[in-house]
């Protein structure tokens, strides 16, 4: 029997599996798969259901499969199926053997729908789409027998061999389990099983003109790979008999069981697919993968690290009630992460220039900073001091208010890793902004405190000559609102951030960073948390805020 590998926090699947496994199911082999629809890109709620399938095959020693849950072409891509393996294997999961589809299994599939009419449990019926809805009743009302139920074998199976081979337009007739109209459960009120689509499908090309439905494929595709736990999120619950009542009707391979958890929801974002598309479609956001979607790929692009998004889900939990998750928690687990690993560097973003009057001109000397205040195995990085700095604008006033301690004329800082400066004059444009602020330095403070003064601060800078341009793109929150869907009389896409996006394209990093390789991620001193973006180009680079140094959204 298998035991658990690690001992992270056991929730209520784990207890599961943990006694299946005692009780010797499938000989201590746990089979899971992760069975996303390639209908959109996946979204953070995805990465909860990845890292519980594939985490639960890990923790076990089992495996877990990547099926592509292909049962609706009209909504379905290459481009999606291609982003979602990338994605699973960036959040640093392996899948047994390869990535299987759904449609591979169409033909037994077919041939379990001929068999459940050879055993008069399934029929053609010929009511049109609205017609069966009408006769579906609804939560008070029973159903009704459709009048096609008691169609005979022979015709039955003729009828659906009529079906396969496209004589029948779409919506004209359809393939029904024979379960029991009367039912309180809506599911099991003779559900479809096959539907005429004559759609082309991306795996099975023109062979198909009748798909599955997918509460019929999915318990039988578990089915057929041996899936023993196959976990889904809550909405399914209701499905669960019509998932039991196929699989025990008929001659399947193994018995898989389904358990139900709750869907990760976050305040501040969406998490439907429909939603998300049509933000992608109406170019409310540059594509799925925009720094701001709560999309995997956008927030790999934005700076997460898979380590942060694992480490997320892990401290979200599995549970089987429903809450909503505050954004505030995934922004802290990225902060944890890069402030031990990423290196420290200085940017500024929107630069303000300062003279040193008393350097010389023609003079400039290098300064040795360590690129991680706690971790000397990170190193040291040089950076250039010289007479024309630039500091951050937002780090001087004229008349400072009460505890102000950054610079303001007559007033001294020290620039981060170098020397002292004071501010002796403030130059102003002809509409009366502060354009440039003349200042001197003290050469008496490289690496020591000044003699009779007090600097009021520390701010970052770097040399105007010495630093390289780059773009930086300030990211907040997408939508100004808890629950953008929440509200019946106000459209979601009126809740979008109008300041979810700043672009500044005069900021200036330190000279080190010349070279930075996208995907790279830094500190920027006293700025927040920044990553090289896949905009970037030889002449210049582009900086995604991941996050800023600490929560100060409220
Ligand atoms: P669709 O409406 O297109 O079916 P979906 O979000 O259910 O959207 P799937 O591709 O079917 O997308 O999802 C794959 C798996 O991910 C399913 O097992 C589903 O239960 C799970 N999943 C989807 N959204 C969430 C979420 N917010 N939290 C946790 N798991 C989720
Ligand atoms: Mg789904």
């Amino acid at each position: 029997m298998s035991t658990a590998k690690n001992s992270k926090p056991v929730n209520f699947i784990h207890q599961i599996v943990e006694k299946d496994l005692q009780q010797g199911l499938n000989d201590g082999q746990v089979v899971t798969r992760f069975p996303p629809e390639p209908n959109g890109y996946l979204h953070i709620g995805h990465a909860k259901s990845i890292c519980l399938n594939f985490g639960t095959a890990e923790k076990y020693q089992g495996v877990c499969n990547l099926r592509f849950d292909d049962t609706n072409p009209e909504k379905e891509s290459q481009e999606y199926i291609d982003s979602i393996v990338r994605d699973v294997n960036w959040l640093g999961y392996q899948w047994q053997g390869e990535v299987r589809y759904t449609s591979d299994y169409f033909q037994q599939l077919y041939d379990w729908a001929v068999y459940l009419i050879e055993q008069g449990k399934a029929y053609v019926c010929d009511l049109l789409p609205a017609e069966a809805k009408e006769y579906r009743g609804n939560f008070t009302t029973p159903g009704r027998n459709s009048p096609f139920r008691d169609r005979s074998v022979a015709e039955n199976l003729a009828l659906f061999e009529r079906m396969k081979k496209g004589e029948f337009a779409e919506g004209s007739c359809s393939l029904r389990a024979k379960i029991d109209m009367q039912s309180p459960n809506m599911n099991l009120r003779d559900p479809m099983i096959y539907r005429i689509m004559h759609t082309h499908h991306h795996q099975t090309g023109d062979q198909w003109c009748i798909y599955p439905m997918y509460d019929f494929a999915h318990g039988q595709s578990d089915a057929l790979e041996g899936v023993t736990h196959s976990i889904c999120t809550l909405e399914f619950e209701d499905h669960r008999p019509l998932y039991e009542w196929f699989i025990d009707h008929l001659p399947v391979p193994c018995v898989p069981r389904q358990y139900e958890f709750s869907r990760l929801e976050l305040n501040y974002t969406i998490t439907s697919k429909r939603r998300l598309k049509q933000l992608v479609d109406e170019a409310h956001v540059a594509g799925w993968n925009d720094p701001r979607m709560p999309t995997i790929s956008g927030l790999r692009r934005r700076g997460f690290t898979p380590a942060a998004l694992r480490e997320f889900c892990d401290r979200v939990g599995v549970t089987r009630s429903n809450g909503v998750v505050d954004m505030g928690m995934l922004e802290a687990v990225i902060r944890d992460d890069l402030d031990k690993s990423a290196p420290r560097a200085m940017c500024v973003v929107r630069p303000l220039t300062v003279t040193v009057t008393n350097y010389p001109e023609d003079q400039q000397e290098w300064f040795e900073l360590p690129n991680h205040p706690k971790d000397e195995s990170m190193g040291m990085r040089q950076v250039v001091f010289s007479r024309n700095l630039l500091i951050e604008k937002e780090d001087f006033v004229e008349d400072k208010p009460r505890k102000w301690k950054r610079l303001a004329p007559g007033d001294a800082v020290r620039l981060r890793g170098a020397y002292v400066i004071t501010c002796q004059e403030v130059v102003k444009n002809a509409a009366g902004d502060v354009v440039e602020l003349k200042c001197t330095y003290d050469p008496d403070t490289k690496g020591s405190n000044p003699e009779g003064y007090k600097p009021n601060g520390v701010v970052h800078w770097v040399s105007a000559e010495h630093s390289v341009p780059c773009e930086v793109r300030e990211y907040d929150r997408l939508f100004t609102v808890e629950n953008p869907s929440g509200d019946k009389e106000r459209d979601f896409l009126e809740c979008i951030n109008p300041q979810s996006l700043v672009v500044l394209t005069d900021s200036r990093c330190e000279i080190g960073l010349a070279d930075a390789a996208v995907e790279s991620r830094y500190q920027f001193e006293r700025t927040g948390y920044f990553c090289v973006d896949s905009d970037s180009t030889a002449e210049r680079l582009v900086f995604n805020r991941t996050v800023t140094l600490r929560d100060s959204w409220k």
